[in-house]
């Protein structure tokens, strides 16, 4: 298993780390991948990079759950970044062939930030 970091400016923040767990992948790497964040405030998704839709899906789960009135919040007042993370979920499985990520032409893996700004640690981990 290897590890990246990746640093978000945003509270609520899509980012592209398509090249990142590639260039993760050993050279002759076949099977699967899994891509894998160790908080439960972000998530990992396989969507469509394109940078106004990056910017409909962060506006998406903002508008999908409240900001307020949670019972967590009395805590640490970060409800709804647990709740948006929970819709997107902390991985994806992605198949993989001679290094290479095999998904279809317009899908990238996307980091999903859901209480930035942060520094978010992502795992890869390939499997036969
Ligand atoms: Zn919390």
């Amino acid at each position: 298993m290897t590890t990246f970091t990746v640093s978000t400016d945003d509270r609520t923040e899509i980012i592209d780390i398509t090249d990142r767990v590639e260039a993760a992948l050993p050279d002759d790497a076949t099977g699967t991948v899994t891509v894998f964040v160790r908080h439960t405030t972000a998530g990992i998704a396989v969507n469509e990079a394109e940078s106004r839709l990056l910017g409909d899906m962060a506006a998406f789960l903002d508008g999908t759950v409240a900001d307020s009135g949670w019972d967590h919040d009395r805590l640490d007042d970060n409800a709804d970044s647990h709740l948006r993370a929970l819709l997107v979920g902390p991985s994806e499985t992605i198949p993989i062939a001679d290094g290479r990520l095999d998904t279809g032409t317009w899908q990238s893996v996307l980091l999903v930030e859901c209480d930035g700004p942060r520094s978010r640690t992502v795992d890869v981990r390939v499997s036969d």
